[in-house]
């Protein structure tokens, strides 16, 4: 027997069940095998090696506890980001990189962009690798969220983005398809299926039309560049739309059933640390804006960008460190709890940054804060269950309903009594053409209610497998079942329709949903 062989079948023979006995497994294997300790890569890869030659049988306890960055599939789906091709975009923002060969505001440094050049921007070969990198590291990759990044996407060409999403699809899907609908039919019966798809755009590019290319294209959430809620700083910031155009946008976004996020810069020129807490509020009190996500990216100054000039010249300083953590802690706990903190902070490597916040961590260092105080943070991630799963833990339906874009919005959620543990959550919206009896553009949409999203969280379940976790104890199903009464009894609708990622169109099927137009739609 080699010795990689003894390790395995100790490994296996112990039958690590959590990690005190996988670290005493561990010392074991140092001992007998004469090796220093091995480190959960090796071990995974050993695995992974034996189990391909079918000489022992797979354990996806073993592989749970081997994996590697478990946050990477601990929100119930693994992410996949790629970036499109260097691209022109319309706006001239003050503070967006400029770098050559890359797509606008991105730099070759960031680990995207870098994982993108090395694939020549190939969305095929972007895809695979990011599969086999996360299989390899142990996460199931049999629910992929898709990301894609690169500027303004609604500014490519039309036919350019058909052929990228079909390359990513063909990806996952394993094999190249004839036709972008083809590749999606593929993907519903797929081993790496997509059940969502985010692209990054600007709100005056949204329209009616856009939409419905969107649509075609199987997206599911779109991330706006909102950026400010005061006109007089996007002027100044030279972002070429003004606050109206991001109300405009998100309603007609919300209507057509998308998830919105925002992406909002704290600290642009104009801005003061008492304007940015109150742009915060305005966010969430008035009707226009309340974005389902949020990404919090505090200005930073890059060489590439012009606002680097107005530093040189002492027209713009950025905050302090400190006054930046203030900031962001006061504004992470003034979040509700239908909004999830996506990110904050930009991924750009530390010497890229020639003033502004250097501290990647900073999110990590406010959460242990907040936790240290024993304060609330209420917004999703901050609740989502994690690792903290407790099959036995009691949980409640809670439900908050909002206005929002001129319709209503109801959020419901599995959570525990404190609501400090979210299982499950659901966003249900009666558009405000059903509200006001109007016509839609969409005339599946017309007289229904509207799933926006589902989502039940924790580690990420393969579709065949497992019981104990979150997801498959059929909370989403409970939760459809709920927003079904709702429709029906309080707005005495007789259709609801989902939004769904092409890889969920079959869970759908087996509620009873049919595919119309892009939407998996139900008559009640
Ligand atoms: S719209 Fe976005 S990508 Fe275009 S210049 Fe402005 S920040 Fe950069």
């Amino acid at each position: 027997m080699t010795k990689d062989e003894e390790i395995v079948k100790k490994l296996i023979k112990e039958n690590p069940r959590n990690y005190k006995e996988l670290s005493a497994v561990k010392r074991i294997i140092g001992k007998t095998c004469q090796s220093s300790l091995p480190s959960n890569r090796h071990l995974l890869e050993l695995y992974h090696n034996y189990l391909k030659k079918e000489k022992i049988k797979k354990n996806e306890q073993l592989e749970y506890l081997l994996r590697i960055r478990k946050i990477r599939s601990l929100s119930g789906i693994a992410v996949i980001t790629i970036a499109t091709k260097p691209f022109s975009c319309p706006g001239k923002c003050l503070y967006c990189p400029n770098q050559k060969k890359m797509p606008k505001s991105y730099l070759k440094n960031e680990p995207a962009i870098m994982r993108a050049l090395r694939n020549n921007f190939d969305p095929y070969r972007q895809v695979e690798e990011r599969i086999i990198s996360l299989e390899k590291n142990g996460h199931p990759v049999d629910k992929i969220e898709l990301i894609i990044i690169g500027g303004t996407w609604s500014y490519l060409p039309y036919q350019y983005r058909a052929w990228f999403i079909k390359r990513a699809f063909d990806a996952c899907n394993q094999k190249p398809a004839s036709s972008l609908l083809e590749s999606q039919k593929l993907n519903e019966k797929a081993k790496h299926r997509i059940i969502g798809i985010t692209v990054e755009t600007r709100p005056d590019f949204i329209t009616e039309k856009e939409i419905i290319k969107l649509r075609k294209l199987g997206i599911t959430r779109v991330e706006l560049g909102v950026q400010s809620v005061y006109d007089e700083i996007l002027k100044l910031n030279q972002r070429g739309h003004n606050v109206e155009a991001s109300i405009k946008a998100t309603k007609l976004l919300k209507d057509a059933g998308f998830k919105v996020c925002y992406h909002i810069m704290p600290n642009l020129p104009g801005a003061t640390p008492e304007k940015d807490l109150k742009m915060f509020k305005i966010l969430f009190e008035k009707q226009e804006f309340k974005p389902d996500l949020l990404k919090i990216y505090p200005t930073v100054v890059l060489k590439e960008a012009p606002l680097y000039q107005w530093q040189k010249k002492g027209i713009y300083k950025t905050y302090s460190d400190k006054n930046l953590k203030d900031l962001l802690k006061k504004i992470i706990l003034s979040l509700p709890y239908y909004c999830r903190l996506q990110r904050m902070i930009r991924d750009i490597p530390a010497p890229s940054i020639t003033t502004g916040s250097k501290i990647s961590n900073l999110r990590e260092i406010i959460e242990k804060e907040i936790k240290k105080e024993k304060l609330k943070s209420r917004e999703i991630r901050f609740r989502e269950v994690k690792e903290n799963y407790n099959p036995l833990e009691k949980i409640y339906l809670f439900r908050q309903d909002y206005p929002a874009s001129e319709g209503k919005e109801i959020f419901l959620s599995f959570e525990n009594r404190r609501r400090t543990k979210l299982y499950s959550l659901l966003r249900l919206r009666i558009p405000s053409y059903v509200l006001e009896k109007k016509r839609f553009f969409i005339r599946a949409l017309e007289n229904s209610a509207l799933i926006r999203e589902v989502h039940t969280y924790g580690q990420l379940v393969p579709l065949s497998k497992q019981k104990l976790a979150p997801q498959h104890r059929g909370l989403g199903k409970k939760l459809i079942k709920e927003t079904e009464k709702i429709t029906k009894k309080e707005f005495g609708l007789k259709k609801i329709a989902v939004i769904s990622g092409v890889g969920v169109r079959a869970y759908y099927r087996k509620l009873g949903y049919r595919l119309e137009e892009t939407y998996m739609i139900k008559k009640l």
